[in-house]
């Protein structure tokens, strides 16, 4: 029998689910509006009848476990979500252990960035390298880095926060709490925030148009500026601008062989790029400055195929995922 995990992707919106196969195949997906503002009872309810559902196409397949990658901040040895700020009423909840419990199945549980970065390094961009960070650019900016062979966790697997390093000091308020962190001034809700006030400057181009009375987002922009309009892609300039910032500063923390970018705004790389490399190439000591950066190898699915590697390819620092149940139930 073929062995397979089911990766649960839990995102503030979307709630994703596949069954992965052990060379990172998705072989069976659902996805789900989250019910994000019903509670964490309703959402583990949720995720429990995904993984189901997923499981019930491929009855054929034996299946590992189960992983599951949520918003940080969480405690990844303990398998506790902390405080995601976009699922409201979480607050220290056991989602590792309550989800084992309703699927009487191993689950392991890591922060959303982790686990893209583990399965865009096992799978995808970053499969062979020693040295390697993945970026995830989309309503915030999130990441994980590999170095020396090794997912970097920190104590309590809090490591890897990209998105939360200052880049402007009196910057933007974050989610987080603090002012001008690289979430704060290039994610795509950043961006959204930057097409708003463009489409206030001039009501009459193409984003405003495009726009009508909707909130401005980063989806208009990238359609606009491939579209050709002016102001679109001067925001995509000042983007890949601001990006090149943050991605000089992860060149010369942890000199990987390669930066991969994933998530909703890596869709428009091109649009960004050539900003983004000039930056880099201003930025980055000329050791650096080499290093390739590229969008991800597997896409929107990279988050259901990296929760799924966290059972199928766990990093050497973490060990091999020990079934806590003699068989699976579901
Ligand atoms: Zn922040």
């Amino acid at each position: 029998m073929s062995r397979a995990a089911i990766g649960l992707d839990l995102g503030g919106t979307e709630l994703r689910a596949a069954i992965v196969s052990e060379s990172g195949r998705v072989l069976a997906h659902a996805q789900v509006k989250t019910e994000a503002a019903a509670g964490p009872d309703a959402v583990i309810a949720q995720m429990a009848a995904l993984a189901r559902s997923v499981r019930a196409e491929r009855p054929d397949l034996e299946i590992l476990g189960v992983g599951i990658g949520a918003p940080g901040p969480l405690d990844s040895d303990t398998g506790i979500a902390i405080a995601p700020p976009t699922l409201a009423g979480w607050r220290d909840v056991p989602l590792r252990d309550r989800l084992a419990e309703a699927l009487s199945m191993p689950v392991v549980l890591d922060n959303d960035g982790h686990a893209a970065a583990l399965g865009e390094w096992r799978f995808g961009s970053g499969a062979g390298l020693r040295h390697f960070v993945y970026v995830t650019v989309s309503t915030g900016i999130g990441g994980g880095v590999v170095c020396d062979g090794r997912l970097v966790r920190g104590r309590r697997g809090l490591a890897g926060h990209v998105g939360h390093m200052t880049i402007v000091e009196d910057g933007p308020a974050c989610a987080c709490g603090n002012h001008g962190c690289w979430e704060a001034l290039a994610s795509g809700t950043a961006l959204g925030h930057e097409a708003r006030r463009a489409v206030a400057a001039d009501p009459t181009s193409r984003l405003a148009a495009l726009v009508g009375d909707a909130p401005a987002t980063a989806r208009h922009v990238t359609a606009a500026a491939r579209e050709g309009d002016a102001a679109s892609l001067a925001l995509m300039a000042e983007e890949g601008r601001r990006l090149g910032i943050g991605i000089a500063n992860l060149l010369h923390l942890y000199s990987p062989e390669r930066i991969v970018l994933g998530g909703g705004l890596s869709s428009a790389f091109d649009l960004f790029a050539p900003a983004m490399r000039a930056t880099i190439a201003a930025r980055a000591m000329p050791e650096f400055r080499a290093v390739p950066v590229e969008p991800s190898a597997l896409g929107l699915e990279v988050g259901v195929i990296g929760a799924a590697a966290l059972v199928l390819a766990p990093d050497p620092g973490r060990g091999p995922v020990q079934p806590v149940f003699a068989s699976a139930s579901i």
